[in-house]
């Protein structure tokens, strides 16, 4: 099959599109879906850098989310069946540990993610537990449906699980564009908050309030503690999504209004930031980390989708073996949205 692999850690030169041997059923619950599109993420760009902490097997296909049609089922697995048009949950467990029999398998500390430590979606075809495979919302084409799964699970763990984000709610997402950053706003506008956005570009921040934000902040332009500080009367907001980390985070725990509620999932400007913890606890907040997100988030993730008939924003579409020039976009920061890799038949 064709695939977009890398032999060795470093900058998009190290993406080969080129024959990877064909996949085989490795237990009887798995299946094997033909894929029709893949997305990126930012996590992507870490495994290709050897940035993640952990090793890779070499070569390694990259891709953590992706749809297509199923073409193949073990034996045992059920709840699939061959040309089913499917999308993926990107996470599995070791069905043996704590948390796996307990249903939250996303807590096991051997949790493989799609695309991580083994092959994920830039190819042909992709092997995955049958279980992982769900129906593709209606509406949604392959593409759309390869662009939801990562940011959208990761989102409504963030927003509704974690921060419990009720209608009428401020909510501050910095660094719009970006997938993850571009789904809180369509989640959070769809739930009735109230969605401040910041951002570096106007055109980035026009766009924005096309899709729903109340306001937009320049952040290269203005101070936007201040700014959020105005927006709100000076109580600030209820909820912060940084996924930014770095400078930002002292700014975003000053954005917060008392009993406030930071959420985050990454770290792109830095990991290490200052912070000062008084302003935590005298003012009550609650900082909540996480990563992807459960079954359940993902099964919700589905109902909201189908049933608001949203559709993932989508930056620009490439081909399978434009996956160099796609991922380049990503580093630049250029997108709103996902990008999309189509896989030719
Ligand atoms: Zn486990």
């Amino acid at each position: 099959m064709r695939a977009v692999r890398i032999h060795a850690h470093g900058g998009t030169d190290r993406l080969r599109y080129e024959d990877a041997p064909e996949l085989k059923l490795t237990s009887p619950t798995e299946a094997i879906v033909k894929l029709k599109a893949a997305s990126l993420n930012h996590i992507d760009i870490c495994i290709r850098r050897g940035l993640t902490g952990r090793e890779v097997p070499l070569p390694h296909i990259l891709g953590g989310d992706g749809a297509g049609v199923v073409a193949e089922t073990g034996a045992e697995a059920r709840n699939v069946k061959t040309r089913d048009r499917v999308c993926l949950y990107p996470l599995s467990g070791c069905a043996r540990c704590e948390f796996c029999i307990t249903d939250r398998e996303f807590l096991c500390r051997e949790l493989r993610v799609l695309g991580a430590r083994e092959d994920g979606t830039y190819a042909e075809y992709v092997r995955v537990p049958a279980r992982n495979c769900f129906p593709i919302p209606r509406h949604l084409s392959f593409e759309e449906a390869a662009a939801f799964p990562f940011v959208y699970v990761t989102v409504w763990r963030m927003l509704v699980t974690n921060a419990g984000l009720k209608p009428g709610e401020y909510v501050l997402i910095l660094g719009i564009g970006g997938g993850v950053a571009s789904a809180a706003l369509q989640v959070a506008a769809h739930m009735g908050a109230q969605v401040i956005v910041t951002s570096s570009s106007d055109e980035k921040l026009a766009r924005a309030k096309q899709l729903g934000a109340q306001f937009g902040i320049n952040y290269k332009t203005a101070d936007f503690p201040k700014e959020v500080r105005g927006l709100t009367g000076k109580r600030g907001v209820d909820v912060v999504v940084d996924c930014v980390g770095g400078e930002s985070w002292m700014k975003s725990l000053a954005c917060l209004a008392r009993g406030g509620r930071l959420v985050t999932c990454g770290a792109t400007a830095g990991a290490n930031p200052r912070t000062d913890v008084r302003r935590i606890f005298w003012n009550h907040l609650k900082i909540f980390g996480s990563i992807l997100g459960t079954r359940e988030d993902f099964g919700q993730v589905l109902n909201f989708l189908e049933f608001t008939r949203t559709k993932p924003i989508i930056d620009r579409v490439f081909s399978l073996g434009e996956a160099a020039a796609a991922q380049m976009r990503m580093e630049e920061g250029k997108q709103f949205g996902k990008i999309v890799l189509r896989v030719e038949d």
